[in-house]
């Protein structure tokens, strides 16, 4: 899957190249568009093809856990992050405070089944982009949850599907997502868009609870 991941990258790389070396590149946003869509296929690919059940499951919660990473993490993080700077505008922040910050979006974010112990409290600052460079994780999920709406709206298996994703990869950093997903009649100001790539978490989550625990 990493293979497929960088080979995206590559992909991307090449069929953008014609845009000329200021405008091949995308936007962090859109980086991501052929690198976890060719991993998409090849999970489930590796999934479709393995009958032994204890491994189909070993599969499925890895990339469950994947996603909810790139996901569900970040967009924690992007939250603290807002937190932080808007408590931050009315004063100066204690450490005590920043924890209670970090603490409350962490349960927010993965509920109740989760323990966080009081060592937890400082763990915010282990990331370094809250320092280096500020409101830039959501980024990650944006882009994950494009690429699986995009999935989710091949797995229809429309026609043309391939040369208009084609040509999305073409654009490179010439076009911004609006324009980019007007061919698929996708449009990521439509909520429901989000969820056409929530949807494909929550499949897997399905599919994982149906193969036992
Ligand atoms: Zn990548």
């Amino acid at each position: 899957m990493t293979l497929a991941h960088e080979l995206g990258h590559g992909v991307h790389q090449v069929l953008a190249a014609e845009q000329g070396p200021l405008l091949a590149d995308t936007p962090l946003t859109l980086a991501e568009t052929a690198s976890v869509f060719g991993e998409q296929l090849t999970f489930r690919r590796l999934l479709d093809t393995e009958k032994d059940p204890q491994r189909r499951r070993m599969i499925l919660a890895s990339k469950v856990e994947d996603m909810l990473n790139t996901v569900v993490r970040q967009i924690a993080f992007c939250e603290f992050e807002r937190r932080i700077h808007d408590a931050r505008a009315d004063g100066e922040l204690t450490p005590d405070q920043i924890g209670d910050i970090w603490m409350a979006v962490q349960h927010e974010s993965l509920g109740d089944v989760f323990n966080f112990d009081d060592d937890y409290r400082s763990f915010w600052c282990y990331i370094p982009h809250f320092i280096h460079t500020p409101f830039y994780v959501y980024a990650y999920a944006f882009g994950d949850c494009l690429v699986n709406a995009l999935y989710a709206h091949y797995q229809k298996a429309e026609e043309g599907f391939q040369d208009r994703f084609f040509d999305m990869l073409k654009a490179g950093g010439t076009k911004r997502h609006k324009e980019l997903l007007a061919p698929f009649g996708l449009d990521a100001s439509d909520p429901a868009f989000w969820s056409m790539g929530l949807n494909v978490i929550e499949g897997f989550i399905d599919e994982l609870d149906d193969a036992g625990g």
